[in-house]
């Protein structure tokens, strides 16, 4: 299988300053990719059913994550109060920059399956690892930059900006698409798009758990044209229909593609 983050990369000067300015956060990611690449190997082993057989408990994926967490507290990426879905999602940036720097790929695909499909599980340890975390790093009084939830200062690796599509979701601004089938549309408190990969199971670590309702513009289709706000202005732009489009803003000139 061909992920569709496979290709993702950053510039040699950002890599540069990631491993000088998160010294321990650098230090601690090889050992996280060890522990999650033995885990992906009884994750790729399937029962009969097809289905996963799960996490092995041993593989030290726990250890592993409770000492990058202390890292991102000791670097100042997470304070005490971030919330466990901004941990998660600060682990999952962590983990496509560190694939991106030329590390191997059976980890990521781990931690697809366990960030998006095991989404519950995952939540849960961060929000336990947390809590213990927070006590030491408070009592060694590191946590210093407390800075607001660390997503921030890294690279955000997709845009508020989606659109709905006949097949699914996309975001505007770069070329992450969400099948219908590897999301779940949610109802009141949290109306939105849970994102999963049931389906597919082509995990795209570039993308977000979540999009809500707000985010996600279904746009006006008239005979031929298309009506689809510009993601950087507003505008409401046309565009001739196809199945894959591109329009330049006539405001501002940004130019974004999309399906229909
Ligand atoms: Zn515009």
């Amino acid at each position: 299988m061909i992920y569709p983050f496979q290709s993702y990369k950053v510039s040699p000067a950002y890599k540069k300053s990631f491993l000088e300015e998160l010294p321990q956060v650098s230090s601690a990611l090889p050992e996280f990719f060890r522990a999650t690449t033995v885990a992906s190997q009884s994750v790729q082993q399937r029962d009969i059913f097809g289905n996963p057989r799960g996490i092995r408990q041993d593989a030290g994926v726990d250890d592993s994550l409770k000492l990058l967490l202390l890292a991102c507290f000791n670097d100042g990426l997470l304070s005490e109060q971030a919330k466990p879905a901004q941990v998660l999602d600060l682990v999952r940036q962590l983990s496509l920059l560190w694939y991106s720097f030329g590390n191997k790929i059976d980890s990521c695909i781990f931690l697809g399956y366990y960030f998006y499909e095991m989404q519950s599980t995952a939540l849960h340890l961060v929000d336990e690892l947390k809590k213990q975390i927070g006590f030491l790093a408070s009592v060694s009084g590191q946590a210093h930059r407390h800075l607001q939830d660390g997503v921030d200062t890294l690279m955000l690796s997709y845009s508020p900006h989606w659109y709905r599509a006949q097949a699914g979701i996309g975001d505007k601004k770069s070329d992450i698409f969400i099948a219908d089938g590897d999301f779940t549309k949610t109802d009141l408190p949290r109306p939105g798009y849970q994102i999963h990969f049931k389906k597919s199971k082509l995990y795209d670590l570039r993308a977000p758990f979540f999009v809500s309702t707000q985010q996600v513009e279904t746009p006006l289709v008239q005979q031929d044209k298309i009506v689809s706000s510009c993601p950087s202005c507003g505008q409401k732009c046309r565009g001739k229909l196809f199945s894959f489009i591109e329009i330049k803003c006539p405001k501002c000139s940004t130019v974004w593609q999309q399906k229909t």
